[in-house]
């Protein structure tokens, strides 16, 4: 069996952000596993099945990438799935703080599992689920940071919304 690494979060929706580090991710891992957090706290826009879905489609042609999704701890997650190690994304400096946190008190949790930071291409530091979701709220073109099944999904799920507001 080869090296397990977790790629955790919200993925409300998966952005061109998160596809590049998961790209890196398969080249550096011999089996990457995509792990959908429910996030309730967060009020995601698509249910956990959706988010987990258009991940799905977004992988389909990378052979040694996995989706699942994951409740409680993640690290009792990642002994499960016997992973190696989680992958979190940097944009900037202002992802740090919180990431460093997360990154000891996951180590304090479970000194086994490291975590591994990657930064995205220049093009997508910029880039967040947040902002994607109020762009296309507003009206905007969010083509060149999402999947185009994503934007179609976006598109779907904000007129769904509108209809029954
Ligand atoms: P969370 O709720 O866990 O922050 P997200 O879906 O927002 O979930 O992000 C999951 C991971 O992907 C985090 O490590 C985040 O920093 C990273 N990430 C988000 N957007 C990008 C991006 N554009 N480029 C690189 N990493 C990103």
């Amino acid at each position: 069996m080869g090296r397990t690494v977790i790629y955790p979060g919200s993925f409300d929706p998966l952005t061109n952000g998160h596809l590049d580090i998961v790209q890196r991710a398969a080249r550096l891992f011999d089996r990457v596993i995509v792990a959908v957090a429910p996030s309730e706290g967060k009020g995601p826009l698509f249910d956990l099945e959706e988010r987990v879905s258009l991940i799905r489609r977004a992988v389909m042609t990378m052979p040694n990438v996995e989706v699942d999704s994951f409740t409680g701890l993640l690290m009792d997650y990642v002994e499960k799935q016997n992973g190696h190690a989680v992958i979190r994304g940097l944009r900037a400096v202002s992802d740090f703080e919180f990431e460093f946190q997360l990154a000891l008190m996951n180590r304090k949790l479970n000194p086994r599992v490291e975590t591994i930071f990657m930064m995205p291409k220049e093009a997508y530091t910029f880039v967040s689920s947040r902002l994607v979701k109020e762009i296309a709220t507003l009206g905007g073109d969010v083509g060149p940071f999402v999947p185009a099944h994503v934007k179609a999904a976006l598109t779907r799920k904000l007129r769904q919304r509108r209809r029954r507001a």
